[in-house]
């Protein structure tokens, strides 16, 4: 790495739809080198291919970052030195340097209609325009000057294309998987400028990459094939040697490890695949995210960061601070990582237990509002910290705790019923009367007061606990059962008693 270099990575994702979690790693990935190394973390929005935007995505994609802790220091919304960040505002530049790679020698104006270009693909099943059938087609390399400047002066539609040269090998030092090698022969003359004037992906990832100083370029292994393309690209614009350093990082794989995992292996196997919630402006699809399922960012960001990457020992809970702090690319692997959906839920379960209460109470509240309750803070804080280790997702919160703000609704009666004699009938009605004038109703006291009421009456301890516990809550689950009546308090607690044992001998 160049020490003097100022480290700038950009994170840039075309505004197509809702955001893989593969895209979200390489967001953090680029985000944990830059503040790493001290350097900046840019977003910028590649929406130079008109056809495919979709409103509403690029909002998303901020608010995705945002909820990851992600935060760019120049973006859209951001502002920054380089701006304008959305390529589509920067439209008017990008022509230049199409038009210097024609006067170069390095480019050429294309005519072909798409009706000619599909003749071709229909003669051709493998058709690519490139240096074997360009003479051919219909450019201003096979056109004479002057007809070319007919052409252009008449307003006839062309796109601009790379020249790529025949019999040249490309390559470059991947920080991953060292050096990667291209045989120029077998690429084809990507379009550079659009018929419409907007620089295709190739052109503009190269110029903005260019013109924002950006020293390390970040991405998926999908984008290796484009990379040769983009390194001619520095070169025919002379900007060779202030080309990124570049890494292209492993796939996400279904959890089989037979391929990429795809939106579809999400909805096939029931788990998310995208950060949040994600809803098809046209067809009004919902797709549903790992923020909605309920993941914490900071189990979702941890969990991401593990998936091809570790720091050289077996820890694997680390919150973003520890993160920035050991991260490096030299420590990703170059195989695919396999996604695993229980592993995701463990890394979830682990950051409940980890954050403080405080952290999950707004959480928390909001859910409990959405059942119709309005609860003390801190009486709420109190019944977090006995089923915190029970919680998987927030919203398992309910699950196991909806009997701390309302009555069973229903008893497992099976559990007692069979069990259940008159002895244990009189047994609960003279507790009743001894809880009733009991103080302090604190945990120890009542254990202690039960315990030796079952003591006197000669039954065995087991065989009264699980009463009392499926009275209080409505069947055989929750943390002990004298933590729940000291929480749920004296009246209460009377009162389920007497509820629960009119259920059980009615
Ligand atoms: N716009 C590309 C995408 O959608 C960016 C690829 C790159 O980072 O060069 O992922």
């Amino acid at each position: 790495m160049d020490e003097n270099r100022k480290v700038r990575v950009r994170f840039a994702p075309s505004p197509t739809g809702g955001l893989h979690l593969g895209g979200v790693r390489t967001a953090l990935f680029n985000y944990l080198f830059a503040k790493r190394h001290g350097g900046d973390f840019i977003l910028r929005i590649e929406d130079t291919d008109q056809t495919r935007y979709v409103p509403g995505a690029e909002a998303y994609i901020q608010d995705c970052l945002q909820w990851c802790g992600l935060i760019p220091d120049e973006s859209p919304a951001h502002g920054g030195a380089y701006g304008p960040y959305r390529q589509s505002e920067r439209k008017a530049m990008y022509r230049q340097y199409a038009e210097q790679l024609v006067a170069d020698g390095y480019a050429y104006y294309a005519f072909d209609t798409s009706e000619e270009l599909e003749a071709q693909r229909k003669q051709h099943p493998n058709f690519r325009y490139s240096h074997e059938n360009r003479l051919e087609l219909r450019n201003s390399l096979s056109l004479s000057e002057a007809e070319t400047r007919a052409l252009l002066d008449g307003g006839q539609s062309h796109v601009i294309r790379i020249k790529v040269p025949p019999g040249e090998t490309i390559s470059f030092e991947d920080m991953i998987r060292g050096r990667v090698t291209f045989d120029s022969s077998l690429m084809d003359d990507k379009v550079l400028l659009k018929a419409d004037g907007m620089p295709t992906y190739h052109l503009a990832v190269v110029v903005d990459d260019h013109q924002m100083a950006i020293s390390h370029v970040f991405r998926g292994e999908e984008w290796l094939p484009s990379a040769p393309i983009h390194i001619l690209l520095w070169e025919y614009l002379g900007w060779r040697s202030q080309m990124p350093q570049w890494a292209h990082f492993p796939l996400i794989l279904k959890p089989d490890g037979n391929g990429k995992l795809s939106k579809r292996d999400g909805d096939r196997l029931g788990f998310p695949v995208y950060a949040m919630n994600w809803q098809d402006p046209k067809t009004g699809d919902l797709t549903k995210g790992f923020r909605e399922m309920g993941f914490l960012p900071e189990a979702f960001v941890n969990m991401l960061a593990l998936l091809g990457w570790n720091d050289g020992t077996e820890r694997e809970l680390f919150s973003m601070d520890e993160l920035v702090a050991r991260f490096s690319i030299d420590r990703i692997s170059k195989a695919g990582a396999k996604f695993d959906f229980e592993k995701a839920k463990w890394f979830n379960h682990e950051w409940i237990k980890q954050l403080p209460n405080q952290a999950l109470m707004p959480q928390i509240m909001t859910e409990l509002a959405g059942h119709g309750i309005d609860a003390d803070e801190k009486y709420v804080d109190t019944i977090l910290t006995l089923v915190k280790e029970r919680l998987t997702f927030m919203a398992d919160f309910w699950e196991q705790a909806a009997y701390f703000f309302k009555q069973p609704e229903a008893y497992d009666l099976a559990a007692i019923q069979p069990r259940w004699n008159d002895e244990k009938t009189v047994f609960f009605r003279d507790i009743l009367t001894t809880l009733a004038a009991f103080e302090p109703w604190h945990r120890a006291e009542l254990e202690s007061c039960y315990k030796t009421a079952i003591q006197a009456s000669g039954m065995k301890m087991g065989e009264l606990m699980l009463p009392l516990r499926v009275m209080l809550v409505g069947g055989k689950f929750g943390p002990d059962v004298f933590d729940i009546a000291a929480l749920l308090g004296k009246k209460e607690t009377l009162e389920r008693i007497t509820k629960g044992l009119a259920a059980i001998v009615a």
